[in-house]
């Protein structure tokens, strides 16, 4: 608001100097009269002294015996009769009195010569009177003079401070002007990244698109930023918007009307989409501008997005937002990263997620909330090695819902980061209350989110609920799956090494499950690699491909054994179902398996220990 503050301190000024102008012309005005007085009392002075001079020569012509012009005396005496005082009073006093007295006797020489007496015996010293009055003039003069000086100069001060005065005027309604105008382009624009906000979208989408124009409408939402916001700080957060903003709108077309949406959502009208292309092309531009990691507050972060497409099948704006909104929940619900143009069948789904959030939000994490734990067993000799903790929650109005459905969701909510403190807390006491039943001596294993890894208080927060509850460190293992390793490898690298320096081990889940990168992935430290079930039915369907033969397969599970164990970690496969799986799986020299075969999640061996936590040691 400095235009504001500025336009308020010129009408100020303004008002000062309005001020200061008129004082200046009442005293402009004040010597002005002073100057006219002044000469004023020279013309008057100077009569008297031509009265003076006449009243002499009449006396003088008298006195020479003349017959002398009296024509204008009685004029002259009247001239000479008034007060002197004010005329003189320039003069020294001394000269003042004398110049009086003369003048006095002046007038009385003149009144006898007007009643017809004599002249005077001795002439009047007329020429001195002459002199003290020229003086007298002079001396008003001078003062007229420095009067009108003084005047002038207080007139143009006046003057100038006017002129001053409208300079500042003008330069308020000016700056009126630009306030009024920074305030409607602000309404329009999104003040931290600069692009135009929701407002032009909704203008944009209320203006017809014209004849034959196909439009589309793409609403973009980062993946994860709020954990930027959490774990960097709000800074960094706007930086990685403003960057963000940047990307976009380099690959933004001439005619597409980029906004930001608020929060890390955006939106971009696609008008025109150009023949023999489509809406979802126009939209890769956009996906694929964030594919360069950002580099924010000397981190750099690798930036997804999830992007909802909507066509201009219908005319309300409302409703192709919403629909536009929907797809892109869509887009995250499926992992995010990707493009889902709206269809019929979102609605459902997407109506789902945001009712699942509604219920993660008011999640009661001691009633709803359960942990079962599931066998790690040897290959070789069945025996459980150690047991991963699986959460488990029944919502009193949607029933059970998945981990796989409502994890993703918590993760994406931040909420994950409560529900993984409550399952370390509830996983504790239950191998405590084991411990307390004379079965102990148990290994355990957690799942732990890229969500919580990320939360810089995430390591000593475990190490604490560990110690707390008197157990030691070298009986846990974080399990983290490859996909968070992939996004992020420096920052999970640096917080499993801390992990590891208190004595956690690591392991590696659902290693096979997507697009590992091998060498990024091998970059991190870690104890044990867990092979995903998907990894698993491949490689069954591929040896059912090849008739049977178990080579084929058996080498592939083999080779990662062996690459495994140049890391000295063993291998766990998840998901062993069958007999068959199993044993091919103990040819490939797989060290453990967790499966149905071997053990199903099953609620602690200590059950009411959920319920009624031991007070921690
Ligand atoms: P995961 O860590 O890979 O866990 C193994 C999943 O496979 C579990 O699913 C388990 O029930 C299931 N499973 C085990 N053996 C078999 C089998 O033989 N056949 C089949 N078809 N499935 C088997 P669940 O419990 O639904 O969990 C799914 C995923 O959710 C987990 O995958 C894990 O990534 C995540 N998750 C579960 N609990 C937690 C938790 O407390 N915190 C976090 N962050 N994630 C969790
Ligand atoms: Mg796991
Ligand atoms: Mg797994």
């Amino acid at each position: 608001m400095s235009l504001a503050r500025s336009s308020r301190r010129d009408v100020i000024g303004g008002f000062a100097l309005v001020a200061v102008a008129a004082a200046l012309v009442v005293i402009a005005s004040v010597f002005y009269l002073d100057a006219l007085a002044a000469r004023r009392s020279v013309a008057d002075i100077d009569a008297v002294r031509i009265a003076s001079a006449r009243v002499s020569a009449v006396d003088a012509v008298a006195r020479a015996g003349g017959e002398p012009d009296t024509s204008t005396l009685l004029a002259d005496l009247a001239t000479l009769d008034a007060d002197h005082a004010v005329l003189l009073d320039r003069l020294e006093p001394a000269e003042a009195d004398h110049a009086a007295e003369m003048l006095d006797s002046i007038a009385s020489c003149g009144i006898m010569l007007a009643d017809g007496g004599e002249p005077m015996a001795d002439a009047h010293p007329h020429h001195h009177v002459d002199e003290l009055l020229t003086r007298a003039a002079d001396l008003a003069g001078a003062d007229a003079d420095r009067a009108e000086w003084r005047a002038g100069v207080a007139m143009i001060s006046a003057m100038v401070a006017g002129l001053l005065m409208t300079a500042l005027l003008i330069r308020s309604r000016f700056s009126e002007f630009q306030l009024r105008r920074a305030l409607l382009r602000r309404a329009d624009t999104d003040v931290l990244t600069g692009l135009p906000n929701r407002r032009v979208l909704r203008e944009t989408l209320d203006r017809s698109p014209g004849h034959g124009v196909r439009r589309a409408l793409l609403v973009l939402d980062l993946d994860g930023f709020k954990q930027i916001n959490d774990v960097y700080g709000h800074e960094a957060g706007d930086e990685m918007l403003r960057k963000v903003a940047q990307r976009l709108s380099r690959v933004s077309r001439a005619q597409d009307v980029l906004v930001r949406l608020g929060g890390d959502e955006f939106a971009v009208v696609i008008e025109g989409v150009p023949q023999g292309s489509t809406a979802e092309n126009i939209a890769a531009r956009y996906l694929d501008a964030l594919v360069e990691p950002i580099a924010v507050g000397g981190t750099v972060h690798r930036v997804r997005a999830s992007l909802g497409l909507a066509g201009a099948e219908t005319n309300r704006p409302d409703r192709m937002l919403a629909e536009a909104d929907l797809a892109m929940y869509e887009a995250k619900r499926l992992g995010g990263g990707q493009v889902v143009r709206f269809h019929e069948g979102i609605e459902d789904s997407a109506s789902r997620a945001a009712t699942v959030i509604q219920a993660l939000r008011t999640l009661d994490h001691e009633h709803d909330l359960e942990l079962v734990v599931q066998p790690i067993v040897g290959a070789a000799d069945g025996v459980a090695h150690s047991h991963e903790a699986l959460v488990r929650w029944t919502d009193p109005t949607l029933g059970p819902v998945s981990p796989a459905e409502f994890i993703p969701l918590a993760e994406r909510t931040g909420l994950i980061i409560d529900i993984g403190a409550t399952v370390a807390r509830r996983l504790c006491a239950s191998l405590r209350a084991w411990d307390e039943a004379g079965d102990g001596g148990h290994r355990v294993s957690l799942n732990v989110s890229p969500v919580e890894l990320r939360d810089v208080d995430f390591v000593d927060r475990l190490v604490s609920t560990i110690r707390s509850h008197g157990l030691a460190t070298d009986r846990f293992t974080v399990e983290i799956t490859e996909s968070a390793v992939i996004e992020e490898p420096e920052l999970v690298a640096e917080r499993l090494r801390r992990l590891r320096a208190e004595g956690i081990r690591i392991a590696i889940d659902d290693f096979g499950s997507g697009y590992s990168n091998l060498a990024q992935l091998l970059s991190v430290p870690f104890d044990v690699l867990k092979v995903d079930r998907s990894l698993l039915l491949h490689l069954s369907g591929m040896r059912e491909a090849n008739g049977g033969d178990p080579s084929g397969p058996c080498n592939v599970m083999s080779a990662i054994v062996e690459i495994a164990g140049t890391f000295g970690a063993p291998v766990v496969c998840e998901g062993v179902e069958t007999a068959e799986q199993l044993a091919s799986l103990q040819r490939s020299g797989v060290t453990f398996v967790q499966g149905y075969l071997t053990g199903r999640p099953a609620p602690t061996p200590i059950r009411h220990s959920l319920a009624h936590e031991p007070t921690p040691a």
